[in-house]
């Protein structure tokens, strides 16, 4: 693993190189929910603070495991209504708002106010969470009145294409629709962030402006 991450380094480096972006600017998160608790231990001896799940039960199990402080928490996949009590308040950062009824329930049930990505289906694939495109900013704008959601950023997966460019045009398309909201000013909703890039294709998600990239596959599973 550590052979890997080495490797993923160097790339992220040589993206931000090529762009002319800074690497402190990119925000690693493993995504751990292919692997055990004591893989997901050895990703942290690493030095990676930044780890991903994208269901409630491996969020809280591998959260109630490392116990660390340093640790920030991703939730990265849809919460289910019923499911938002028990983990909301352990989350340091949501990265699938892309409803107004997990926004009740959000709103409801957290102590203080949480960091959100919304998430935008770009490539508007039937399979793919998300509010489209034009209904982002009508969205943001009914998050208003909820005080305990902060729209942190924008979250959208690429599709599985062979087509380098296919990919890259929904990552920029994310990106401009980041930087509209961006210049709206909204205090609910200061839109900085872009979670983008996964294994396949964070490079050009780096190269587009990604603020923070979510890696499994490449970085975790054993049988690479
Ligand atoms: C699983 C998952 C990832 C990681 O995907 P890999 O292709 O394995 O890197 C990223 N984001 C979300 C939302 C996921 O569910």
């Amino acid at each position: 693993m550590e052979m890997r991450y080495n490797e993923i380094k160097t790339v992220i480096e040589d993206s931000c190189t090529k762009v002319g972006r800074k690497v402190s600017d990119v925000t690693l998160i493993a995504v751990t929910k292919y692997v055990t608790i004591e893989e997901t231990k050895k990703v942290f001896r690493l030095g990676i603070k930044d780890l991903g799940e994208n269901r409630e039960q491996g969020f809280l199990e591998k959260k109630q495991a490392l116990n660390h402080a340093e640790i920030n928490w991703h939730f990265i996949g849809p919460l289910q209504s019923r499911k938002v009590k028990q983990v909301i308040n352990e989350v340091d950062m949501f990265h699938a708002l892309d409803r107004l009824k997990i926004a009740k329930e959000i709103n409801k049930r957290r102590e203080t106010p949480v960091d959100c990505f919304v998430q935008v289906n770009v490539s508007g694939e039937a399979s793919k969470g998300g509010v489209t495109v034009d209904d982002c900013l009508t969205f943001i704008e009914q998050l208003r009145p909820f005080q305990k959601i902060r729209v942190v950023g924008l979250m959208t997966m690429a599709p599985h294409a062979e087509d380098e460019t296919a990919i890259r045009q929904v990552f920029r398309r994310l990106r401009q629709l980041r930087d509209e909201i961006k210049n709206q000013a909204h205090p609910h909703a200061p839109c900085l962030y872009l979670s983008m890039g996964m294994s396949n294709d964070y490079a050009i998600a780096i190269e587009e402006g990604a603020t923070h990239i979510r890696l499994g596959t490449i970085l975790v599973q054993p049988e690479r």
